[in-house]
């Protein structure tokens, strides 16, 4: 994530999450992981299936118990709903 959009992440946790982590009930706080991820969709016997439906998420770090806890990052306004496509070279 770029600085503006670890900062909305973190505006957007700081209005809508408690401060006392969910799993362990620490008030140690939480650490936002740098980039966001995706799932992987796994296809028949578990091969790894490539393409399709981006999902990026934003993880959250509990300091204490080490949780991660993962949040829609569209959803939450840090990346926009449609990833942005890459036309061709102005002089292609
Ligand atoms: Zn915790």
């Amino acid at each position: 994530m770029d600085g503006e959009q670890k900062a909305k992440a973190e505006a957007w946790f700081n209005t809508h999450l408690s401060a006392v982590c969910a799993s362990c009930n620490s008030h140690l706080g939480f650490t936002i992981l740098p980039s966001t991820v995706t799932p992987i969709k796994l296809g028949e016997n578990n091969s790894l299936h490539m393409g399709g439906e981006i999902i990026p998420l934003v993880g959250l770090l509990c300091n204490n118990c080490y949780n991660i806890r993962f949040f829609s990052a569209i959803l939450m306004g840090v990346t926009p709903k449609e990833l942005p496509v890459r036309g061709p070279a102005p002089d292609a």
